[in-house]
């Protein structure tokens, strides 16, 4: 082939001149002289730099080691800390909660069934189209649960062929994992998991007919609450078993049933789940709320004023109590479990398996982004260092998402990334103090956006 030189237009020889002398940086964000966490697990590293460009980090390093390119916007972090945008892995996200969670740093959810699955898939489109501004969103659509289904949104399934129809529906749906609820049933499970791994769907459980060793082995991929451990853990599972027929008198023995377990039995356990490579999401957060519902102090604590007063799933305690007929004593006996739901999370870390941190937000008293630090704050009184649980609550929430370019501030991940006025690597609180947020490498001030919500 001839090469014949094109002839341009004029003006277009124009356009090119100009393009090219723009300066390389141009359009590169370099956030300056921060310490950083980057979500890999490692110590905290001083004075870094961040390259960030088309919603990507391209580069990260210590200050002068690599050049700032010239014509980029620098941004100084001296004094500050940097660390991955946050993962909530388990979440019941509302259409109001979608500013909070980003004011609050969150800038993923992994959503377990609020409503219908249509509406968290149109939620969902919204939030990653962009059309919405908030975290991005994973959804496992409506719930899969037993006859009769716990909640009228969740699909009901009886049979084989239930189950695998119900699998179906969220995959032609659009929605990137499955949810399974306190009723299916362990003869369910084998082709539950059978048809989501054939459409390549990780199942998240919240247990109840099913003990946890029996689920993980089965091949689920997460175990909500850590639900199904005290039924795994007893001499005698039975009653718990049971109990699960009918909601909340299951929840309620199960999560006062807790406190009998012994350390043999939860070490046992542990060790059992962490070989089948099974995730735990522990939410602390929930399990601390719950033994403390007779709290009024709860609902008027820092952060609940982010909390619209028409957002009934958060502020109705009074309503949850009616419902579930929980007296006092019910609410001790939670407590008490609460040490031993502790062990469990160091027990299962210390066989290396995967915490990731999740809130259930937003159910009562549960503020959608300021719950997950509150998490991390219980995870740290669990047992895990700060850096560690950031790490749950960035890199192992990604994992478990199987979202390879979220979680961790290294080159080429998405720049999605938390500016805190303070080190949390001493003092997990500090994560709470949030300069600003950046999601898709796109700068959010939680100021600011409050005074949106606000109006
Ligand atoms: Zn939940």
């Amino acid at each position: 082939m001839t090469f014949r030189p094109a002839r341009l237009p004029l003006g277009l020889l124009t356009l090119v001149a100009l393009a090219s002398c723009k300066p390389p940086g141009d359009g590169v964000i370099a956030l300056e002289g921060g310490t950083l966490i980057d979500g890999s697990g490692r110590a905290p590293v001083q004075d870094a730099v961040i390259l960030v460009r088309n919603g990507h980090i391209q580069a990260v390093a210590r200050v002068n080691e690599i050049p700032v390119p010239r014509g980029a916007r620098t941004v100084s972090l001296i004094g500050k800390t940097v660390m991955p945008g946050l993962v909530d892995a388990h979440a019941h996200v509302e259409r109001w909660a979608a500013e909070r969670y980003l004011a609050w740093g969150v800038t993923t959810v992994r959503d377990l069934g609020a409503s219908s699955t249509d509406s968290s898939i149109a939620l969902k489109n919204d939030l990653n189209l962009g059309s919405v501004l908030g975290p991005r969103m994973f959804t496992s659509g409506a719930m899969i649960d037993g006859a009769p289904p716990t909640y009228p949104a969740a699909t009901a399934v009886r049979t084989r062929a239930d189950v695998r129809k119900a699998v179906d529906q969220r995959a032609v749906a659009g929605a990137d994992l499955v949810k399974i609820y306190t009723k299916v049933t362990a003869d369910l499970l084998p082709p539950l998991v059978d048809e989501a791994s054939t459409l390549r769907f990780p199942v998240a459980a919240h247990l109840g007919k099913i003990d946890a060793l029996t689920a993980a082995r089965a091949g689920v991929a997460s175990l909500e609450h850590m639900a199904g451990v005290v039924q795994a853990a007893s001499r005698n599972p039975g009653p718990y078993l049971r109990a699960h027929d009918q909601f909340l008198r299951g929840w309620t023995l199960e999560e006062a049933g807790w406190a009998l377990l012994d350390s043999v039995a939860l070490e046992r356990v542990a060790r059992g789940l962490s070989a089948t490579h099974v995730a735990i999401v522990p939410t602390l957060v929930l399990h601390e709320m719950l033994s403390r519902l007779d709290n009024p102090t709860l609902l008027s604590r820092p952060g609940m004023e982010d909390v619209p007063s028409a957002a009934t799933s958060v502020r109705d305690v009074a309503g949850l109590l009616r419902r579930s007929g929980w007296r006092e004593g019910d609410l001790q006996a939670f407590r008490r479990s609460r040490a031993r739901q502790n062990q469990f999370v160091r027990e299962f870390k210390r066989a290396g398996g995967l915490v990731a941190a999740g809130s259930d937000a937003a159910n009562q008293l549960l503020v959608p982004g300021l719950s997950l630090h509150e998490e991390m704050s219980l995870l740290v009184g669990a047992g895990l260092t700060p850096v560690e649980a950031i790490t749950a609550a960035t890199r192992k929430g990604a994992e478990l998402l199987r979202a390879d370019s979220l979680g961790e501030l290294i080159p080429g991940k998405v720049a999605d990334l938390v500016v805190l006025d303070a080190n949390p690597g001493t003092d997990i609180a500090a994560t709470r103090r949030i300069a600003f947020v950046m999601i898709r490498g796109r700068i959010v001030h939680p100021d600011s956006l409050r005074r949106t919500w606000a109006r």
